[in-house]
């Protein structure tokens, strides 16, 4: 989503900086910490898909691994125009440090092809992603790195994804893809763990901050698979949520939007803004983020929260359902004005978690059902959270700094066991 930032700040930059302060904090061996910095394996690929219109065009993209060490790599694929070297290391580095937060038994991973998914038809979306597959399926695999949906791609997507790995290795393979639909080795409750980790995560740090969700005011920017879901869940647990943007704008309500409303509408009409509806006011994303509120959710892309508009955030509480949302700098800003913010790799871990338990089903041959799912997300969030909050009360540090070094710490941990070959 191009937001209103001025300009483009390096990811890789504010994940690599991310990475320096937990470092110092764990007293990290600096050889250890200069791989942690650097990622393992990077493939980019130029292919040619075959248009509507005729024309072959070219598009760019990327898989990178970041660490092993941990189990398989893991990570989304992204398809937005900004997508480029630096972001999807950046993307693939938080991945690891996510997996080793929620203690899940995978590395990290992205991948992405640079592209406007909005304005290309599904034959030409569907032509993209399989011969993106064909480019990349030396990299991945079950047991090396499994990719999953992330900005703008969705369970179709992943069985297209499915679909072409299995016709290259002649026989079905499930576990190779996690995100998928149901009726092809998908996991229940999938689609929403994202939003409903997010929302997990937003109670036990409502409840340590003192105030109740029924009632809360909630903003959240970005109303796609983690947006749109955590609002849901935030409604349904009787909190107000009076703002909610897509990447051309937001809307907002004093008093609490109609969400299940606001979101068909944003279905119909491919955006808020329609002339029927006078149950909210237009305001920009730049605006939606200011507003006063107790919780925040950034869940739309990198870097939203800067310097810039740090001393202007009026929210207690900032939960990160995007990965990267806030700079270094902006933290420092907050730290220093009180507000809470829970960080991107704990935050919204729910959906490689689940990923988890899909991948798991899928090479155990074996259905769990819904309840089990939920069941173990929630022990599973609720136990990191706990983890994570200790860390930052022992250390006295914030919750970002404590989760990076809960994260970097078990990889650390786990590649000092490994030991360095030869
Ligand atoms: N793209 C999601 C994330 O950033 C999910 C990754 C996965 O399930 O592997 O966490």
């Amino acid at each position: 989503m191009p937001m209103e930032t001025e300009k483009k700040i390096n990811s890789l930059d504010v994940a690599r900086r991310q990475v320096d302060i937990a470092a110092e904090h764990l007293k990290l061996d600096p050889g250890i910490r200069e791989k942690l910095k650097q990622t393992k394996r990077e493939l980019t690929v130029h292919f040619p898909v075959k248009m509507n219109d005729g024309s072959l065009k070219i598009f760019t993209g990327y898989r990178i691994q970041h660490d092993v060490t941990r189990g398989p790599a893991k990570g989304g694929i992204r398809y937005h125009p900004d997508v480029d070297l630096d972001e999807m290391k950046a993307l693939a580095m938080w991945m690891t440090w996510k997996c080793a937060v929620v203690n899940i038994p995978f590395g990290g991973a992205k991948g992405g092809v640079q592209c406007d998914p909005k304005s290309m038809s599904i034959q030409e979306l569907e032509n993209m992603t399989r011969r993106y597959v064909w480019e990349i399926a030396m990299m991945i695999g079950p047991d090396r790195d499994i990719p999953a949906p992330d900005v703008h791609t969705n369970p179709q997507v992943m069985a297209w994804i499915m679909d072409t790995y299995s016709i290259l290795k002649g026989y079905s393979v499930f576990g190779v893809v996690t995100g998928k639909p149901l009726e092809l080795g998908g996991s229940l409750g999938r689609l929403e763990a994202t939003g409903k980790g997010v929302y997990t995560i937003a109670q036990e740090a409502a409840h340590i901050q003192n105030f109740p969700i029924k009632g809360a005011r909630v903003v959240i920017q970005g109303c796609g698979n983690v947006g749109g879901t955590a609002a849901q869940f935030f409604d349904r647990a009787g909190a107000k949520v009076v703002a909610i943007s897509d990447y051309q704008g937001g809307i907002y309500n004093e008093k609490g939007l109609n969400v299940a409303e606001a979101l068909s509408c944003r279905n119909q009409y491919s955006c808020f803004i329609t002339r029927e509806s006078t149950g909210w006011e237009t305001i920009t994303n730049a605006e939606l983020l200011e507003l006063k509120c107790d919780i925040l959710i950034p869940a739309a892309i990198e870097n939203q929260i800067t310097h810039k508009n740090a001393p202007k955030i009026q929210a207690r509480m900032i939960v990160e359902g995007a990965n990267g949302p806030t700079t270094p700098e902006a933290d420092e800003i907050l730290r220093d004005r009180g507000i809470l913010i829970v960080p991107d790799i704990l935050a919204n871990a729910g959906g490689v978690t689940v990923s988890y338990f899909e991948w798991v089903q899928n090479l155990q041959e074996l259905l769990w059902s819904e309840e089990e799912i939920s069941e173990r997300l929630i022990r599973i969030l609720k136990k990191s959270y706990a983890e994570v909050l200790h860390i930052s009360q022992r250390e006295k540090v914030d919750m970002r700094t404590a989760a990076l070094m809960l994260g970097i710490g078990r990889v650390a941990e786990a590649t000092r066991l490994r030991g360095i070959y030869p």
